[in-house]
Protein backbone atom coordinates (compact mmCIF):
# COMPACT_ATOMS: atom_id res chain seq x y z
CA UNK A 1 0.00 0.00 0.00
CA UNK A 2 1.14 3.45 -0.69
CA UNK A 3 1.52 6.35 1.66
CA UNK A 4 -0.72 9.47 1.11
CA UNK A 5 2.94 11.33 0.63
CA UNK A 6 3.96 8.98 -2.80
CA UNK A 7 0.46 9.16 -4.14
CA UNK A 8 0.64 12.62 -3.92
CA UNK A 9 3.73 13.03 -5.53
CA UNK A 10 2.06 10.68 -7.96
CA UNK A 11 -0.23 12.69 -8.23
CA UNK A 12 1.69 16.03 -8.75
CA UNK A 13 3.86 13.88 -11.45
CA UNK A 14 0.97 12.97 -13.91
CA UNK A 15 -0.94 16.34 -13.16
CA UNK A 16 -3.73 15.01 -11.54
CA UNK A 17 -5.10 16.00 -7.99
CA UNK A 18 -6.43 13.48 -5.29
CA UNK A 19 -10.17 14.36 -4.50
CA UNK A 20 -11.21 15.58 -0.74
CA UNK A 21 -14.37 14.87 0.22
CA UNK A 22 -15.86 15.65 3.91
CA UNK A 23 -17.83 13.44 5.39
CA UNK A 24 -20.02 13.39 8.77
CA UNK A 25 -22.45 10.20 8.60
CA UNK A 26 -22.21 6.94 6.81
CA UNK A 27 -24.52 7.84 3.85
CA UNK A 28 -21.43 10.37 3.03
CA UNK A 29 -18.50 7.63 3.88
CA UNK A 30 -20.46 5.17 1.82
CA UNK A 31 -20.80 7.35 -1.15
CA UNK A 32 -17.29 8.28 -1.05
CA UNK A 33 -16.01 5.01 -0.76
CA UNK A 34 -17.97 3.62 -3.43
CA UNK A 35 -17.56 6.17 -6.35
CA UNK A 36 -13.37 6.30 -5.80
CA UNK A 37 -13.73 2.52 -5.65
CA UNK A 38 -15.82 2.78 -9.15
CA UNK A 39 -12.80 5.04 -10.60
CA UNK A 40 -10.32 3.31 -8.78
CA UNK A 41 -8.78 6.36 -7.99
CA UNK A 42 -6.93 7.25 -4.68
CA UNK A 43 -9.27 9.46 -2.28
CA UNK A 44 -9.47 11.70 0.97
CA UNK A 45 -12.15 12.09 3.19
CA UNK A 46 -12.02 14.93 5.93
CA UNK A 47 -13.82 15.75 9.14
CA UNK A 48 -13.72 18.95 10.33
CA UNK A 49 -13.93 19.60 13.89
CA UNK A 50 -17.83 20.08 13.84
CA UNK A 51 -17.83 16.95 12.04
CA UNK A 52 -15.44 14.84 14.22
CA UNK A 53 -17.16 15.73 17.15
CA UNK A 54 -20.74 14.32 15.26
CA UNK A 55 -19.30 10.65 14.32
CA UNK A 56 -16.52 10.86 16.69
CA UNK A 57 -12.72 11.12 15.96
CA UNK A 58 -11.43 7.30 17.25
CA UNK A 59 -14.46 5.79 15.50
CA UNK A 60 -14.32 7.28 11.79
CA UNK A 61 -10.08 6.55 11.94
CA UNK A 62 -11.11 3.13 12.98
CA UNK A 63 -13.91 2.71 10.23
CA UNK A 64 -11.71 3.92 7.45
CA UNK A 65 -8.47 1.84 8.06
CA UNK A 66 -10.86 -1.19 8.26
CA UNK A 67 -12.00 -0.20 4.70
CA UNK A 68 -8.17 0.67 3.10
CA UNK A 69 -7.30 -3.20 4.56
CA UNK A 70 -10.29 -4.96 4.03
CA UNK A 71 -10.33 -3.53 0.68
CA UNK A 72 -6.38 -3.29 0.11
CA UNK A 73 -7.52 0.60 -1.18
CA UNK A 74 -6.16 4.06 -0.50
CA UNK A 75 -8.64 5.58 1.35
CA UNK A 76 -6.41 8.19 3.71
CA UNK A 77 -8.24 10.54 6.42
CA UNK A 78 -7.86 14.12 7.18
CA UNK A 79 -8.38 15.94 10.35
CA UNK A 80 -9.54 19.10 8.16
CA UNK A 81 -9.60 22.48 9.96
CA UNK A 82 -7.94 22.34 13.41
CA UNK A 83 -8.01 25.24 15.10
CA UNK A 84 -6.19 23.93 18.09
CA UNK A 85 -2.89 22.07 18.93
CA UNK A 86 -5.14 19.66 21.37
CA UNK A 87 -7.40 18.89 18.35
CA UNK A 88 -4.31 18.04 16.20
CA UNK A 89 -2.76 16.23 19.16
CA UNK A 90 -6.47 14.07 19.73
CA UNK A 91 -6.50 13.29 15.68
CA UNK A 92 -2.89 12.30 15.35
CA UNK A 93 -3.65 9.75 18.58
CA UNK A 94 -6.85 8.56 16.58
CA UNK A 95 -5.15 7.75 13.56
CA UNK A 96 -5.24 10.26 11.04
CA UNK A 97 -3.50 10.38 7.69
CA UNK A 98 -3.14 13.86 7.50
CA UNK A 99 -4.30 17.26 9.40
CA UNK A 100 -4.96 20.63 8.64
CA UNK A 101 -3.65 22.76 10.72
CA UNK A 102 -5.82 26.25 10.29
CA UNK A 103 -4.42 29.12 12.59
CA UNK A 104 -5.03 31.18 9.04
CA UNK A 105 -7.26 33.69 11.41
CA UNK A 106 -4.20 34.58 13.39
CA UNK A 107 -1.90 37.93 12.41
CA UNK A 108 0.53 36.14 9.31
CA UNK A 109 3.51 36.11 12.36
CA UNK A 110 1.84 34.48 14.50
CA UNK A 111 0.02 31.90 11.96
CA UNK A 112 4.25 31.00 11.61
CA UNK A 113 4.75 30.32 15.50
CA UNK A 114 1.72 28.08 16.11
CA UNK A 115 1.96 26.34 12.73
CA UNK A 116 5.92 25.52 13.50
CA UNK A 117 4.87 24.66 16.99
CA UNK A 118 1.87 22.33 15.49
CA UNK A 119 4.11 20.63 12.98
CA UNK A 120 6.93 20.01 15.67
CA UNK A 121 3.97 18.09 18.09
CA UNK A 122 2.01 16.23 15.60
CA UNK A 123 5.07 14.89 14.27
CA UNK A 124 6.29 13.53 17.51
CA UNK A 125 3.55 11.64 17.98
CA UNK A 126 3.55 10.23 14.28
CA UNK A 127 5.65 11.08 11.88
CA UNK A 128 4.18 9.88 8.65
CA UNK A 129 1.26 12.26 8.96
CA UNK A 130 1.07 15.32 6.57
CA UNK A 131 0.50 18.29 8.26
CA UNK A 132 -1.08 20.99 5.90
CA UNK A 133 -0.83 24.95 7.26
CA UNK A 134 -3.06 27.83 5.57
CA UNK A 135 -2.74 31.02 4.81
CA UNK A 136 -5.15 34.13 3.13
CA UNK A 137 -8.87 34.34 4.21
CA UNK A 138 -11.04 31.86 2.19
CA UNK A 139 -14.29 32.49 4.15
CA UNK A 140 -15.56 29.71 6.61
CA UNK A 141 -18.95 27.55 7.13
CA UNK A 142 -18.82 25.05 4.13
CA UNK A 143 -22.74 26.08 3.60
CA UNK A 144 -25.15 27.91 1.36
CA UNK A 145 -24.70 32.21 2.05
CA UNK A 146 -26.43 34.39 0.91
CA UNK A 147 -24.00 37.21 0.20
CA UNK A 148 -20.32 36.66 -1.41
CA UNK A 149 -18.05 38.03 1.37
CA UNK A 150 -15.14 39.95 0.37
CA UNK A 151 -12.00 38.35 0.30
CA UNK A 152 -9.79 39.91 -2.04
CA UNK A 153 -7.56 41.68 0.95
CA UNK A 154 -7.00 38.24 1.90
CA UNK A 155 -5.09 36.74 -1.26
CA UNK A 156 -2.36 34.65 -0.66
CA UNK A 157 1.14 36.21 -2.49
CA UNK A 158 3.77 33.81 -3.31
CA UNK A 159 6.30 35.50 -1.53
CA UNK A 160 4.19 34.84 1.90
CA UNK A 161 3.93 31.63 0.67
CA UNK A 162 7.47 30.77 0.55
CA UNK A 163 8.51 32.60 3.65
CA UNK A 164 5.30 30.25 5.76
CA UNK A 165 6.77 27.30 4.16
CA UNK A 166 9.98 27.88 4.95
CA UNK A 167 9.45 28.61 8.25
CA UNK A 168 6.89 26.16 9.44
CA UNK A 169 8.22 23.09 7.72
CA UNK A 170 4.53 22.48 6.87
CA UNK A 171 3.91 19.46 4.23
CA UNK A 172 1.42 20.98 2.32
CA UNK A 173 0.19 24.52 2.01
CA UNK A 174 -3.79 25.82 1.29
CA UNK A 175 -3.28 29.66 -0.32
CA UNK A 176 -6.32 31.97 -1.03
CA UNK A 177 -6.54 31.91 -4.41
CA UNK A 178 -9.88 33.15 -5.22
CA UNK A 179 -11.81 30.17 -3.49
CA UNK A 180 -13.86 30.22 -0.93
CA UNK A 181 -16.01 27.96 1.48
CA UNK A 182 -19.76 27.36 0.76
CA UNK A 183 -21.56 28.54 -2.19
CA UNK A 184 -23.92 31.10 -3.06
CA UNK A 185 -27.62 30.73 -3.87
CA UNK A 186 -27.19 31.04 -7.18
CA UNK A 187 -24.03 28.76 -7.68
CA UNK A 188 -26.50 26.15 -5.97
CA UNK A 189 -29.02 26.68 -9.22
CA UNK A 190 -26.02 26.73 -11.07
CA UNK A 191 -26.44 29.90 -12.50
CA UNK A 192 -22.40 31.28 -11.51
CA UNK A 193 -19.06 29.67 -10.67
CA UNK A 194 -16.05 30.79 -8.96
CA UNK A 195 -13.19 31.60 -10.53
CA UNK A 196 -10.25 31.17 -9.59
CA UNK A 197 -6.86 33.57 -9.85
CA UNK A 198 -4.46 30.89 -11.89
CA UNK A 199 -1.78 32.74 -12.09
CA UNK A 200 -1.45 33.34 -8.56
CA UNK A 201 -1.14 29.47 -8.45
CA UNK A 202 1.32 28.56 -10.62
CA UNK A 203 3.49 32.10 -8.92
CA UNK A 204 2.97 30.34 -5.36
CA UNK A 205 4.00 26.80 -6.48
CA UNK A 206 6.94 28.20 -8.83
CA UNK A 207 7.88 30.11 -5.26
CA UNK A 208 7.30 27.65 -2.18
CA UNK A 209 7.53 24.63 -4.11
CA UNK A 210 5.65 22.32 -1.82
CA UNK A 211 1.79 20.46 -1.99
CA UNK A 212 -1.08 22.82 -2.63
CA UNK A 213 -4.44 22.21 -1.12
CA UNK A 214 -7.48 24.23 -2.77
CA UNK A 215 -10.12 24.14 -0.22
CA UNK A 216 -14.06 25.33 -1.01
CA UNK A 217 -13.79 23.82 -4.45
CA UNK A 218 -17.72 23.75 -4.65
CA UNK A 219 -19.10 25.74 -7.16
CA UNK A 220 -16.11 26.09 -8.82
CA UNK A 221 -15.85 26.71 -13.13
CA UNK A 222 -14.42 23.11 -14.08
CA UNK A 223 -12.04 24.13 -16.49
CA UNK A 224 -10.62 26.48 -13.70
CA UNK A 225 -10.28 23.41 -12.03
CA UNK A 226 -8.54 22.04 -14.78
CA UNK A 227 -6.16 25.08 -15.20
CA UNK A 228 -5.48 24.98 -11.17
CA UNK A 229 -4.54 21.54 -10.61
CA UNK A 230 -2.40 21.98 -14.04
CA UNK A 231 -0.69 25.16 -12.10
CA UNK A 232 -0.25 22.92 -8.97
CA UNK A 233 -2.95 22.11 -6.91
CA UNK A 234 -2.54 18.73 -5.80
CA UNK A 235 -5.31 18.76 -3.46
CA UNK A 236 -9.07 19.42 -3.67
CA UNK A 237 -11.85 19.83 -1.56
CA UNK A 238 -15.48 19.48 -2.04
CA UNK A 239 -17.57 19.69 0.78
CA UNK A 240 -20.90 21.71 0.00
CA UNK A 241 -21.58 20.09 -3.17
CA UNK A 242 -22.04 17.26 -1.27
CA UNK A 243 -24.14 18.41 1.40
CA UNK A 244 -26.70 19.95 -1.13
CA UNK A 245 -26.68 16.07 -2.39
CA UNK A 246 -27.34 14.93 0.59
CA UNK A 247 -29.98 16.60 1.35
CA UNK A 248 -31.82 16.38 -1.58
CA UNK A 249 -31.27 12.85 -1.92
CA UNK A 250 -32.48 12.72 1.74
CA UNK A 251 -36.03 14.69 0.75
CA UNK A 252 -36.38 12.31 -2.27
CA UNK A 253 -35.97 9.25 -0.48
CA UNK A 254 -38.35 10.31 2.33
CA UNK A 255 -40.87 11.61 -0.20
CA UNK A 256 -40.74 8.49 -2.47
CA UNK A 257 -41.85 6.50 0.29
CA UNK A 258 -43.95 8.09 2.93
CA UNK A 259 -44.53 5.08 5.37
CA UNK A 260 -40.71 3.63 4.94
CA UNK A 261 -39.40 3.68 8.37
CA UNK A 262 -36.35 1.28 7.73
CA UNK A 263 -32.85 3.91 7.36
CA UNK A 264 -31.33 1.57 5.11
CA UNK A 265 -34.09 1.48 2.46
CA UNK A 266 -34.66 5.19 2.46
CA UNK A 267 -30.81 6.40 2.97
CA UNK A 268 -29.71 4.76 -0.33
CA UNK A 269 -31.90 7.74 -2.69
CA UNK A 270 -29.01 9.73 -0.52
CA UNK A 271 -25.71 7.80 -0.97
CA UNK A 272 -26.68 7.61 -4.74
CA UNK A 273 -27.18 11.73 -5.45
CA UNK A 274 -23.97 12.07 -3.31
CA UNK A 275 -22.28 9.16 -5.10
CA UNK A 276 -22.77 11.08 -9.00
CA UNK A 277 -21.17 14.15 -7.45
CA UNK A 278 -18.51 12.39 -6.01
CA UNK A 279 -17.93 10.89 -9.06
CA UNK A 280 -18.16 13.85 -11.57
CA UNK A 281 -15.64 15.67 -9.15
CA UNK A 282 -13.39 12.76 -9.19
CA UNK A 283 -13.15 11.99 -13.11
CA UNK A 284 -12.43 16.01 -13.34
CA UNK A 285 -9.37 15.94 -10.89
CA UNK A 286 -7.94 12.70 -12.60
CA UNK A 287 -7.85 13.32 -16.23
CA UNK A 288 -5.11 12.43 -18.02
CA UNK A 289 -3.22 15.49 -18.69
CA UNK A 290 -0.47 15.36 -21.30
CA UNK A 291 2.56 16.99 -19.57
CA UNK A 292 4.27 16.70 -16.44
CA UNK A 293 4.13 19.28 -13.56
CA UNK A 294 7.40 21.06 -12.42
CA UNK A 295 8.67 20.94 -8.95
ZN1 LIG B 1 -11.50 24.06 3.89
Amino acid sequence: MHSLRDLLQDAQQTGKAIGHFNISDLVLLKAVFAAARELNVPVLVGLSEGEREFVGARPIAAFVRSLREEFDYPIFLNADHTHSLAKGVEAAKAGFDSIVFDMSALPFDQNVRETKQAVEALKAINPAMLVEGEIGDIGSGSEIHDQAPDLSKGLSTPEQAKQFVESTGVDILAPAVGNMHGMLRSMVRGETKKRLDIERIAGIKQAARILLTLHGGSGTDDEDLRKAIAAGINIVHINTELRVAWRRGLEQGLAKQPDEVVPYKILPSAVDAVKQVVSSRLKLFNEERHFAQGN
